[in-house]
């Protein structure tokens, strides 16, 4: 347990950060803003304001600025920009690829393999990636309140064979500090309880998330600690994401990333590899590398399933061994991730 005397010394390091939630806030969230800010034509309008209505468009300053302005075929942009192509229907497309709403014992709770349990810590993120696979979630149906979290908890204390709390979202990063503190200081108290992980994309997207409210509570909780990130493209790795990571790593976290391959973004081995030294030079071990998720309105960004793997055996001769993630499928009803 770090004492209470460190972290005076750590605010003392981070003079001067953003604050988050302001920039959280602000975000862009009209497909004509987005545009004008990034110098794109009136001819992108009517197919970010198609794609807007069915999933928002949401992109905050600190991701914005690492998108090349003018340049349509960005690979960051093209991660964030709404498009016509969302309304067309493709076969086996559908609103719950992974039939989550099978798997929800207690709101805001996802049991679907061994030991390991996910939490819905918070219904919005801080990016909205037109690929996701929750894009049809029903997030106010499963965002829970505090008694609802005590039901959550409960489950998780009856279930010995439980060793990890891993919390999702949305991002759950999106939540509140006071919330999260408050949330982990009740699974810390689980005995089974070993570790706790965290899936987000806010250390990419707003790197000032990782401020010291954050890291007084990540560093003091008895739990061991991952957090896997979500990056597709070495461009999203800038000097503040490496910061942020570094912070991460201060406060005993194991940095992990988990990737989706991406039509247009990242479907070429001189752009996994990069990804992955990129990820290293973050002090970030590639983890999985999964293949998309059949969700609705994003029928565009798919790579067929043999072109992913001569892609990865085709990296597999350019990486060293632990800069290789592993190839994913998510399958509905399967006891883990399937690797292709
Ligand atoms: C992906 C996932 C996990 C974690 O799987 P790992 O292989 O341990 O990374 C846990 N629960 C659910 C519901 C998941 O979708
Ligand atoms: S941050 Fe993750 S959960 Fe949120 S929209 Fe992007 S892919 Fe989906």
């Amino acid at each position: 347990m770090i004492t209470r005397s460190l972290i005076p010394l750590q605010r003392q390091a981070m003079p001067g950060r953003g604050d988050w939630q302001a920039q959280l806030a602000g975000a862009v969230r009209d497909p004509r803003e987005l545009l004008r800010r990034l110098g794109l034509g009136e001819a992108w309008l009517p197919g970010a304001e198609a794609g807007h209505a069915l999933f928002e468009v949401r992109v905050p300053a600190p991701y914005l600025a690492r998108i090349r302005p003018g340049d349509p075929a960005d690979p960051l942009l093209r991660q964030v920009l709404p498009l016509g192509e969302e309304a067309l229907a493709a076969p086996g497309y559908v609103a719950d690829p992974l039939a989550e709403a099978d798997h929800t014992p207690a709101r805001g709770l996802i049991h679907k393999y061994a030991g390991r349990v996910l939490l819905i810590a918070s219904p919005t993120c801080a990016v909205n990636c037109r690929y996701c696979f929750r894009r049809h979630f029903p997030y106010a149906e499963n965002a829970p309140s505090r008694t609802q979290w005590q039901e959550t908890l409960a489950y998780l204390r009856e279930d010995a064979s439980i060793h990890e709390a891993i919390l999702s979202g949305g991002d759950p990063l999106a939540a509140s500090d006071r919330q999260l503190a408050w949330l982990v200081e009740r699974l810390a108290a689980i005995p089974h309880l070993k570790r706790l992980r965290i899936h987000t994309r806010l250390p990419v997207v707003i790197p000032d998330r990782i401020d010291a409210a954050l890291l007084d509570w990540l560093s003091t909780t008895r739990l061991q600690k991952v957090v896997v990130l979500h990056v597709n493209h070495a461009q999203e790795i800038d000097d503040a994401v490496i910061d942020a990571c570094q912070r991460l790593h201060d406060a005993g976290v194991t940095l992990l990333n988990q990737s989706v391959l991406l039509r247009g973004v990242n479907d070429d081995v001189d752009t996994l590899a990069e990804l992955s030294e990129r990820l290293f030079e973050a002090g970030v071990l590639p983890y999985y590398l999964h293949v998309l998720d059949p969700v609705e309105g994003a029928s565009h960004f798919d790579v067929a399933d043999d072109e992913a793997r001569e892609l990865v055996a085709e990296l597999r001769k350019l990486l060293p061994g632990f800069l290789m993630p592993t190839l994913v499928r998510e399958v509905p009803g399967e006891a883990s991730k399937t690797p292709l």
